[in-house]
């Protein structure tokens, strides 16, 4: 029983009505001056899904941008008992073309990454918006103090910013460095994105001098300059971080998890080299001897090689062993004796330093 239906050609702006017979095979329909057409079971889709009391809206793979638009319940009913494939809308065929379309955009979009992520994350980390590094440098310093205490004082506090600014006079384009000391026990310092430095307790307790304080700091300095955390945050966490970048969004939502924290500090022999370069380069130029950095590596070497167990620990950092800490000691030679050396900061600072954790 043919139904009337309405078909435009896509060619030009004109509809025209049709009758349209519905058979197992497919549709044919004719009309007025127009010669009659078959369209196929197989190339049959619906432009929209069909919805019951709905005009229905067909098209055919065969004739791209023809449409034919029927209105009859009955119809419909008995063209998605034989074409059940039509209801959502769905067209095997057409969904195979646009998941090969999509397949082939995502394995151009992977190829681009894999290089970029490659052979670019220190570039790509120096593009990070200032917002984003902070917020994931304040959420992965709350991860890593896991909530120890934040020790301050008036005077050690003091005393830390006056070596922050004993180094910068070795960096003229030092960036903005954020240093806070926690009382945790262990021995460590750790660089997060966004200049955030994490001294512990254990580390200040445990150096001898203020110049080996200086120059862990003046290597953690270094890995900020190079943007090393951030580097390797967009190396680990790539694809999501890049995205998150790019549309603005909740860039850094995830990079509170100990797993990117501990990402982030896994630093390669190259940074761990850089960051030495840095600190040295940094501290002779501020005439801060740099063997305080050599005496510190010395102490640490001693330690190697000691059971360790605490999450801080397995973290890395400083402690990390690659390069090897006796290699990277040879790397460190005294300032030229023609500079006059000074402490970083004076022993009374150090003091005060020394009892910031109370
Ligand atoms: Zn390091």
């Amino acid at each position: 029983m043919p139904v009337d239906a309405i078909y435009f050609d896509g060619q030009v702006a004109r509809d025209r009505p049709v009758s349209v017979n519905l058979d197992s095979q497919g549709l044919t329909f004719s009309g007025d001056g127009l010669p009659p057409r078959a369209w196929r079971m197989a190339g049959l889709f619906a432009v929209d899904p069909p919805v019951k009391g709905h005009t229905l809206r067909l098209a055919h793979d065969s004739q791209p941008g023809a449409r034919l638009v029927v209105h009859d319940e009955d119809f419909m009913a008995e063209l998605l008992a034989i074409a059940p494939h039509l209801k959502g809308g769905f067209n095997p065929k057409r969904a195979m073309k646009f998941s090969l379309w999509i397949g082939l955009s995502l394995a151009a979009f992977a190829g681009v990454m894999y290089f970029t992520l490659n052979y670019a994350p220190q570039k790509i980390a120096v593009l990070l918006p200032e917002e984003w590094r902070e917020r994931a440098g304040e959420q992965m310093e709350k991860a890593l103090a896991q909530g120890a205490k934040f020790c301050t004082t008036p005077a050690g506090d003091a005393a830390l910013s006056a070596m922050l600014a004993s180094l910068a006079e070795g960096d003229p384009d030092m960036p903005p460095i954020k240093v806070r000391v926690y009382d945790i026990g262990l021995m460590n310092a750790f660089t997060l994105p966004g200049g955030h430095i994490v001294l512990t307790r254990g580390l200040i307790n445990e150096t001898s001098g203020q110049d080996e304080v200086a120059g862990v700091l003046a290597h953690e300095i270094g890995h900020a300059a190079h943007r090393h955390p951030e580097a390797q945050l967009v190396r680990i966490m790539g694809v999501e971080i890049l995205l998150s970048v790019a549309t603005g969004t909740s860039g850094g939502g995830n990079t509170g998890s100990l797993a990117s924290l501990a990402a982030v500090l896994r630093s390669s022999r190259d940074a761990e080299r850089q960051a030495d370069t840095y600190a040295v380069d940094m501290m002779v130029a501020a005439k801060i001897d740099p063997t305080g950095l050599k005496r510190f590596f010395e102490k640490v070497l001693k330690e190697e090689g000691k059971p360790v167990n605490t999450t801080l620990s397995r973290l890395g950092s400083v402690f990390s062993t690659h390069p090897g800490t006796a290699e990277r000691i040879g790397l460190i030679k005294p300032a030229p004796t023609s500079i006059p050396l000074k402490p970083a900061i004076s022993d009374s600072q150090w003091t005060d330093l020394r009892k910031i954790c109370g």
